[in-house]
């Protein structure tokens, strides 16, 4: 099989699925306690927390631990509560993760361009000083375009000075350092990750704070200094550290080979198949996403054939049923809806060799000869 859905969740790293085998042999359990084993258990989660502070430019104190991207965007939108009352702003192309809870508390969204990357202007339009918090993703996670994160931020510290600025950094993370002088996430007072798009396992992620008080979801035993009740998941939380280690160390030469391997994929593919649009091809992308819309082709029906192909793709975002919407990320960049039905999303993470990617070389414009070719008998009356 050749698997191209690393957006949706890259393998385990063998560094990570090392970090699992020692947590589960060395008997870690849960770290709240008063005896040796919970002790343990509490040094291994503060050494993981220094690996993820680090890796994201903040104190040991201002990492939260979560079950995923999901809950530490929630979380971050949570927070705006806390800090003050006010509206919320977030970007059109956001996350569900972002956008649901952003429009369930009665935010708005800012519109974007056609490359897809948040429109500043309007942006800088839809501030004043009562916004209470922006969220603007680091990366999109269907069309790759990393966004301007640095003029984000310079627009809502002028326009709406008590604001705190978010971003969903959970796509970024294998591919961008979100810690440094030259990070624009690191101007940024909250960012959420997740584990398992740098190869560790799904269900573990961080939302890591700058100075801004976390309003919890959950409540109960006031772990992680009572904003995040729950038993953490130790195992889960020395794995995703052990996969952000082998991520940054890594980084250099991954971003480089997956760029080649990327450009490669997306030239071959738009060279042989025709009516074929790479999605925000003039912003800066990320180096793993290659997202298309091809004319005339649902990606329902494309991704069906990729599958019985041996090709893992997905037409955007995963969604629980694995239903496809039309995108909104692509609505909001202009798409028609049947455009917006139309895409195709190759990533590729770590793991991708050069023999996946002659392989969707090969069977993409085949699947798309034999869908167009379907359709016109259909048109035609045959079938
Ligand atoms: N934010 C973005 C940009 C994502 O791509 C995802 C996952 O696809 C999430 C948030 C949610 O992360 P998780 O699956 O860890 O809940």
């Amino acid at each position: 099989m050749a698997y191209l859905d690393n957006a949706a969740g890259a393998p385990l790293r063998p560094e990570a699925a090392a970090a699992i085998r020692a947590a589960t042999d060395s008997g870690l359990t849960n770290p709240s306690g008063a005896h040796a084993a919970a002790r343990r258990a509490r040094d291994a989660i503060d050494a993981a927390r220094d690996t993820v502070a680090a890796a994201l430019g903040v104190d040991a104190a201002g990492v939260v631990f979560t079950s995923g991207g999901t809950e530490a965007d929630n979380l971050a939108v949570g927070a705006a509560g806390s800090a003050r009352t006010g509206a919320l702003v977030c970007s059109a192309i956001e996350h569900h993760a972002v956008l649901r809870p952003v429009l369930a508390a009665g935010g708005r969204t800012v519109a974007v361009t056609g490359e897809g990357v948040v429109d500043l202007a309007r942006l800088d339009e839809a501030l004043d000083p009562k916004v209470a918090l922006v969220s603007v993703m680091a990366a999109n996670n269907e069309t790759g375009a990393i966004q301007p994160l640095d003029e984000v931020v310079a627009i809502v510290r002028a326009k709406a000075p008590g604001a705190v600025v978010h971003t969903d950094a959970v796509q970024a993370l294998p591919w961008m350092a979100l810690s440094g002088a030259l990070s624009p996430v690191a101007r940024c007072d909250l960012v959420a990750i997740s584990a398992h798009k740098i190869g560790g396992p799904a269900g573990v992620g961080a939302l890591a704070t700058r100075g801004v008080p976390v309003r919890p979801l959950l409540l109960g035993g006031g772990q992680e200094r009572g904003r995040r009740s729950g038993t953490p998941n130790v195992t889960g939380i020395l794995a995703m550290a052990a996969a952000m280690r082998a991520a940054t160390e890594q980084r250099a030469d991954e971003v480089a080979r997956v760029r080649a391997l990327r450009d490669r994929l997306e030239e071959g593919l738009a060279e042989a198949i025709d009516g074929v649009t790479v999605s925000a091809a003039g912003a800066e992308r990320l180096v793993g996403h290659c997202h298309l819309t091809i004319d005339g082709v649902e990606s329902e029906a494309l991704l069906v054939l990729l599958d019985e192909a041996g090709i893992a793709a997905s037409g955007g975002a995963a969604c629980a049923s694995g239903a496809l919407d039309p995108s909104h990320v692509l609505l909001a960049m202009g798409a028609t809806p049947a455009q917006a039905r139309s895409g195709l999303r190759l990533s590729l993470g770590w793991a991708t060799t050069a023999s996946e990617v002659d392989k969707a070389l090969d069977v993409v414009p085949k699947a798309v000869g034999n869908l167009r070719r379907h359709s016109r008998r259909i048109g035609a009356g045959v079938l």
